[in-house]
């Protein structure tokens, strides 16, 4: 009898902690399951690929925790038709996730060797409705318009009203909010007829976000 190839068994805890952890929308989990995090982490870390915690990556940044990952767009409540923006390229694992639930992904980073490594990562496994490009999610060039959904992967010190500006009507931004060296909130933000509602979601702990392109690669 035939038996049905089992995933490793690691991976297969990785969908229980997410659960356990209380994320329960299907299309989140079953696209955690799908997005291949070892193909996204250091050779040296594959083995840990599967393990709910952060990794360092180049440049001295992070690939963020699974259940970080999956509450965030999990909150982040995204359509198809969506357009995205994310703050924070990193390993470009954030933005695979999200460019299975929406139409089209835009994210930003700073750094010119992880926005080029991530482009082609990508590109390669075949995610072609995120488009990376190197820049400051601070000063976002105007020729970016506007977004159904921003996400800050990066931790900030207040939340730019230019950045709130760039939500459409009935938008939702999310982003980690508080000390660069600490503990930050996860804050969603959500545009409103009225203006902006704000509500204060779970402690998280992220890499800060900092101003201009960086001078090293
Ligand atoms: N989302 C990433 C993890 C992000 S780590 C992933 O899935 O792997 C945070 C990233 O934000 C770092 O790569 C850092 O260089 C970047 N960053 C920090 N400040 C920024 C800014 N102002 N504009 C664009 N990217 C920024």
């Amino acid at each position: 009898m035939a038996v049905a190839p089992q995933p490793p068994p690691e991976k297969m805890m990785f969908q229980l902690t997410l659960r356990r952890r209380g994320i329960s929308d299907q299309a989140v989990l079953r696209t955690m399951e799908e997005v291949p995090r070892e193909a996204f982490v250091e050779k040296g870390d594959i083995a840990y690929a599967y393990r709910d915690s952060a990794l360092g990556i180049e440049c001295g940044q992070t690939i963020s925790q699974p259940f970080v990952v999956a509450y965030m767009t999990e909150q982040l409540g995204l359509q198809k038709q969506h357009r995205v923006l994310e703050i924070g390229t990193g390993s470009g694992y954030q933005a695979a996730v999200l460019s299975k639930l929406c139409r089209e992904v835009v994210s930003i980073e700073r750094f010119r060797t992880l926005a080029d490594t991530a482009r082609k990562r990508l590109a390669k496994l075949g995610y072609d409705n995120v488009e990376v490009i190197l820049g400051d999610g601070f000063d976002l060039p105007e020729s970016l318009g506007s977004f159904d959904r921003i996400i800050v992967t990066a931790a900030m010190e207040t939340i730019p009203e230019k950045l709130l500006e760039r939500l459409e009507p009935g938008g939702v931004l999310i982003a980690p909010v508080g000390p660069h060296h600490g503990t930050q909130t996860l804050v969603r933000v959500t545009r409103t007829e009225a203006g902006f509602d704000r509500k204060e979601l779970v402690d998280v702990r992220f890499v800060p976000a900092l101003p201009g392109i960086a001078r090293e690669l």
